[in-house]
């Protein structure tokens, strides 16, 4: 008996921590919000295999924007849509299909919006697989699997932390460890932890088209990159 309130305090203490260790509290708060002035508009190149309507990706880019505003100021607007198909699916080569299908003027983020497979479905299920990835070269180029707010944040959020990958807590905890088989990904925090939301704050008026310094770099485009980028 005495073990399980012990567990039980332990757990409500842990969940305590975590609820604490991100912004969410403190939104509404007016020093912070005058921390996240001016607000920087996020010019989105919106690439899509057909997976979805562009409404369908209208709201998520808008409930997505509104969350992202409140805690560091960044708004994201939609500024071009066109459409991609992918030959392959595994992470580097839908991010080079988006990479060498844009050019690289007239908006900061492009992002590429599909949907699973069915076999990829059941293989995400049984044993976890990516929802979403961004390049590590310019840290510009992400492809989303799915309609999802904390898949889309995560990842653009990517595009403005460089000294971690991952965190302890809130919404750059590392996906693999919340998408879990059968599991519904609800339970994740939309919310920053303190530490990240300084370094967005500090990154937030980041030019796209220079190449950042990052910790570690997993997803590089090809090595013609540099060259590209020197044009
Ligand atoms: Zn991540």
């Amino acid at each position: 008996m005495n073990r399980k309130i012990i567990l039980l305090v332990a757990l409500s203490s842990l969940s305590f921590l975590v609820s604490c260790a991100t912004v969410k509290d403190r939104v509404s708060e007016s020093a912070f919000q005058a921390e996240n002035l001016p607000v920087r508009e996020l010019k989105i190149l919106v690439a899509s295999d057909g997976s979805y309507t562009r409404e369908e990706i209208d709201v998520i880019l808008r409930e997505s924007s509104r969350a992202f505003e409140e805690q560091v100021g960044i708004r994201f607007v939609p500024v071009r849509y066109m459409s991609l198909h992918w030959e392959k699916r595994d992470v580097l080569s839908m991010l080079e299909k988006i990479y060498y299908s844009t050019d690289t003027q007239g908006f900061d983020m492009a992002i590429g919006f599909s949907r699973w497979t069915p076999g990829e479905f059941l293989v995400r299920n049984l044993v976890g697989s990516w929802e979403g990835c961004i390049d590590d070269t310019y840290r510009r180029y992400i492809i989303v699997k799915n309609l999802n707010k904390h898949t889309l944040l995560h990842e653009v959020a990517h595009a403005f932390i460089f000294e971690n990958t991952h965190s302890a807590n809130g919404l750059m905890m590392p996906m693999t460890f919340q998408v879990l088989p059968f599991v519904p990904i609800s339970v994740q925090s939309l919310y920053l932890a303190e530490e990240d939301r300084r370094e967005v704050l500090a990154n937030k008026w980041r030019e796209f088209s220079e190449i950042p310094v990052i910790a570690s770099r997993e997803h590089t485009l090809h090595a013609d990159t540099q060259a590209r980028s020197a044009m």
